[in-house]
């Protein structure tokens, strides 16, 4: 069976379009108003001749009641059925309470656990991205979803954890 590449993190990160820019097309659901993608989607991917299948997760409104539960819920299914599992934080606004909810999770994982950090659109805020360090996730690896920059490097570093 192919290898499960599960994308988790708060809604509005760009988890859905960073999907769709493993994919190399538009499939996942992106919104402005966030909460539209299902609890989970999965696609078949490809990177460097190896397919897999990326989850895509979501459905919560961002100031839902219980909303930092069922990222925690959904990190914790990916961690127990997944061969990797990508936590998404946007990298320019930093780690929020909830992504430490979720790190804090993601920490007891022994399926392997990548961080990206994403909405960086360019160079000059690559800096920003260091401090998720703190989120004891490992390397933060700085990605824009929107405009493909580190995608590659990403891929590369989801595909040598499985
Ligand atoms: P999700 O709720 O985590 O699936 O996030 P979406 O993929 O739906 O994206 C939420 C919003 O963030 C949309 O308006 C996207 O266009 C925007 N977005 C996603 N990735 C990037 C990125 O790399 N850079 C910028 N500037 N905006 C992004
Ligand atoms: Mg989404």
């Amino acid at each position: 069976a192919m290898p499960v590449v599960a994308i988790v993190g708060r809604p509005n990160v760009g988890k859905s379009s960073l999907v769709n820019r493993i994919l190399g097309r538009r499939e996942a659901v992106v919104e402005d108003v966030p909460g539209v993608t299902r609890d989970r989607v999965s696609y078949t991917a490809n990177w460097a001749g190896r397919g897999f299948i990326l989850q895509d997760t979501g459905g919560w409104e961002p100031d839902a009641k219980g909303m930092a539960q069922s990222i925690a819920r959904q990190a914790e299914h990916a961690m127990r059925t997944a061969d990797a599992v990508v936590l998404v934080v946007d990298g320019v606004v930093g780690a929020t309470a909830t992504d430490e909810a979720v790190a804090r999770v993601l920490r007891r994982s022994k399926t392997p656990v990548l961080l990206a950090a994403n909405k960086i659109d360019d160079e000059r805020m690559e800096a920003e991205a260091a401090s998720l360090w703190s989120l004891g996730l490992g390397e933060p690896r700085p990605v824009s979803a929107t405009h493909g920059r580190g995608s590659g490097d990403l891929l590369d570093a989801i595909l040598e954890a499985l």
